[in-house]
């Protein structure tokens, strides 16, 4: 079964072709990076009315490389939350159209539960390894623009959230830190590629207190958002040259240390608590390297993450989680709408 997978719900406007919830036949990713990145953030009346301009090509285009026209589509899916309304609605309604002008099932999507299934798509690698055989349950690690959840997955669409963020989420701090001290947009691969050349020990900057009790899972990114930030002053008075650079390089290194040392305490703790010694990552986050590294250092446990590709915004997650549904004969009623807000997951009880 060919699914058509759409994705909107930010800044990404895609779609893409999966065979059997696995094989991946087309992928086509068309950011707007460029028309916020004047404005460090996404301004989300331009999202809105790009994704409105490009969805009919993009569509296009992925059917187009899968080999495909919209006579050959079995179904087609798209994410209907959480993310910005506006962004959303132009996907969700161009999918609904699509799937009610060919008489096709349609599937409305969680952007959550699809960042988390990216690794089970065939381009998926662990340390070389075939992906598609990690075994329920494991531990879920979803880290992205909006989110940061550490939760026990029992199936592709039932996981109970342990852990969350109590404030920023881990790539809005990326985002936020990189934008105060004009690194670029977004932040997370720019610090990324700065650390690489920094010390990582340049800055001691602090680790929130969030290790005992109800905490234990949680994340917090806002005190080291704001000592990172707190730093500018000294950086700003450093002559414009080599100095400057070296530093740059070393407050980039420092706060992707502390912020990948967050996710990892709390993770651990989930590790430690729950036996579970399976991680599958998912979101743009995961593409940082120094969080990957940081992971594989553990040797007992198995850490999944998706190709870089697909770790941000994607239609092919998309495409792939809707043909589980389909396979239970599930399908969602063209009534449904977006909504701006994350689905109540299940959640721990302390
Ligand atoms: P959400 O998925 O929560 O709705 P989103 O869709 O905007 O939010 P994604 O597209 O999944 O988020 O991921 C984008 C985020 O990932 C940005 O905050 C970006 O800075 C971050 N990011 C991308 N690459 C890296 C990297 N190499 N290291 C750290 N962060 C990264
Ligand atoms: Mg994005
Ligand atoms: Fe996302």
């Amino acid at each position: 079964m060919r699914v058509l997978g759409i994705e909107s719900s930010c800044d990404e406007c895609a779609a893409s072709v999966v065979e059997d919830g696995h094989k991946v036949l087309s992928n086509v990713i068309a950011t707007q990076i460029p028309f916020h990145a004047a404005y460090n953030g996404v301004v989300p009346e331009i999202a809105s009315r790009k994704h409105t301009e490009w969805i009919y090509a993009v569509v296009k285009e992925a059917l187009d490389k899968a080999g495909m026209k919209a006579a050959d589509v079995d179904a087609v899916a798209a994410t209907a939350r959480p993310g910005l309304l506006g962004s959303l609605l132009v996907g969700l309604s161009f999918a609904k159209a699509f799937a009610w002008a060919r008489d096709l099932p349609f599937v409305a999507v969680d952007h959550m539960l699809a960042h988390l299934y990216a690794s089970r798509l065939d381009q998926a690698f662990s340390k070389g390894e075939e992906v598609s055989a990690a075994e329920y349950p494991f531990l879920g690690l979803l880290v992205s623009g909006g989110h940061s959840i550490i939760c026990k997955v029992d199936a592709f669409d039932d996981i109970t959230v342990l852990g969350t963020t109590i404030d920023d989420a881990v790539g809005e701090a990326f985002d936020k830190v990189s934008k105060h001290y004009g690194f670029g947009y977004p932040g997370g691969a720019v610090i990324d590629k700065l650390a690489e050349s920094g010390n990582a020990r340049a800055f001691n900057f602090p680790l929130p207190s969030l290790h005992k009790g109800d905490h234990r899972y949680d994340v917090s990114y806002s005190g080291l958002k704001n000592a990172v930030i707190n730093q500018f002053e000294q950086f700003r008075a450093l002559p414009a040259h080599e100095a400057k650079e070296i530093e740059e390089a070393n407050i980039a290194a420092s706060f992707q240390r502390t912020a990948v040392e967050i996710l990892a305490r709390s993770l651990f703790n989930a590790v430690q608590d729950t036996g579970l010694h399976t991680i599958v990552a998912g979101g743009g986050v995961a593409a940082n390297s120094l969080l990957r590294a940081r992971l594989a250092e553990r040797q007992d446990l198995r850490c999944i993450f998706p190709p870089l590709e697909l770790c941000g915004d994607n239609g092919a997650m998309v495409a792939g989680i809707a043909y589980r549904y389909l396979e239970r004969g599930e399908a969602s009623p063209l009534t449904v709408t977006a909504s701006a807000r994350v689905k109540a997951f299940k959640r721990r009880c302390s």
